[in-house]
């Protein structure tokens, strides 16, 4: 049994992580997708927002989870009995800062792997901070999130 945890801040989540975790959920037995609670970039969606947003994208997928939490990514693999690690690769500038990552891990925590799934070529310019932006000036985001998620932005929008 595998257990891939997918971390992340899905502020919100888009497609490009939709895809993430369909292509995880095919390779591994389970993935449980873990939402960073303490966030230094100070989230637009509260931490609930965030998790019940991916509950409900990820419905379909009997083997995929939600959790949220704080502290040390290697701290709750361990605890979730994850194997490893799953991030997404966009572009090139997100390679230095994943290897970094991945590396530090693997000092802390030995037995916790990272692996990396390039983004799909739809969506591999995708970022939930292009989303936010385009949203903030109520530009078209139907084509980067799921309706209800793309619902749930604007009515973030308009509480601005
Ligand atoms: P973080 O704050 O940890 O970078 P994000 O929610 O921005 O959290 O991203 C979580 C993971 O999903 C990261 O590994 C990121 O590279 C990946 N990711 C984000 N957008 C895409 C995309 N469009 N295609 C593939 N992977 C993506």
């Amino acid at each position: 049994m595998a257990t891939a945890v997918y971390p992340g801040s899905f502020d919100p989540v888009t497609l490009g992580h939709q895809d993430i975790i369909e292509r995880s959920s095919k390779i591994m037995d389970k993935v449980i997708v873990g939402v960073l609670k303490n966030n230094s970039k100070s989230p637009l969606f509260s931490v609930e927002e965030r998790v019940n947003m991916l509950m409900s994208v990820t419905g379909h997928l009997p083997n995929v989870e939600v959790q949220s939490f704080d502290g040390l990514l290697v701290d709750f693999v361990r605890q979730c009995g994850g194997d490893v690690i799953v991030r997404g690769l966009r572009a090139i500038t997100d390679f230095e800062y994943e290897l970094q990552l991945s590396q530090t891990n693997r000092v802390i925590a030995p037995n916790v792997d990272t692996i990396f799934l390039t983004t799909n070529l739809k969506y591999s310019y995708l970022s939930s901070s292009i989303v936010k932006e385009i949203a903030m000036y109520h530009g078209d985001i139907s084509a980067f999130l799921h309706p209800e998620i793309a619902a749930k932005m604007r009515e973030k929008m308009d509480h601005f």
